[in-house]
């Protein structure tokens, strides 16, 4: 099954609807989390990235910024030949919660065909978002939540989850 990627104001909408179901959900998984959780949403995030095109999405390109560590910015400063500090003052911000995050959304290295400029060296949060696939998936419910209103991806995960059994 291909899965379509609906455009951003679409997924909200979806992901708002199912956003009680989800959360009853969740809240149970947060009292006792099942055992066989991680490895249940490891092969559905195999499974629905297998059939989604992210060059098709980009959205978390376009709408959020990844937190950047100081390892991030030396990489892509390195790759765009700069100086970290001067990396840091022309892209980046500190946020509220003092975070280093981009200072601009979009990202100011995705492309107009959804490509990231500096995709090897691209930042961990960059790597790892919607991190559907890391260990420990219970200690990330509520962020996991919060980006399926955001990323078609994690919507989809979190859908099957819910046919799921466990
Ligand atoms: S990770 Fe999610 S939001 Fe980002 S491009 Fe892929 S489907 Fe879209
Ligand atoms: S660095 Fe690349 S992958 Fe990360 S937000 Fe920017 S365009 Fe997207």
């Amino acid at each position: 099954m291909k899965y379509p990627i609906p455009d951003p104001a679409t997924l909200k909408l979806m992901a708002e609807k199912a956003m009680p179901l989800n959360r009853q959900l969740f809240k149970r998984w947060k009292k006792k989390p099942p055992r066989q959780l991680d490895e249940v949403v490891k092969e559905i995030h195999d499974e629905v990235f297998e059939s989604l095109d992210c060059l098709a999405c980009a959205n978390c390109c376009k709408s959020i910024s990844p937190a950047l560590y100081y390892k991030d910015i030396e990489r892509m400063a390195a790759a765009l030949r700069m100086k970290p500090s001067d990396f840091m003052a022309k892209y980046t911000r500190e946020d509220e919660e003092g975070d280093f995050v981009f200072r601009l959304t979009p990202c100011p290295f995705l492309m107009s065909d959804n490509y990231c400029q500096v995709y090897e060296s691209r930042p961990k949060a960059c790597r790892e978002y919607p991190h559907t696939d890391r260990t420990r998936f219970y200690q990330i419910l509520d962020l996991t939540l919060k980006n399926t209103t955001v990323c078609p991806a994690a919507y989809y995960v979190v859908e099957k989850l819910r046919g799921t059994n466990i």
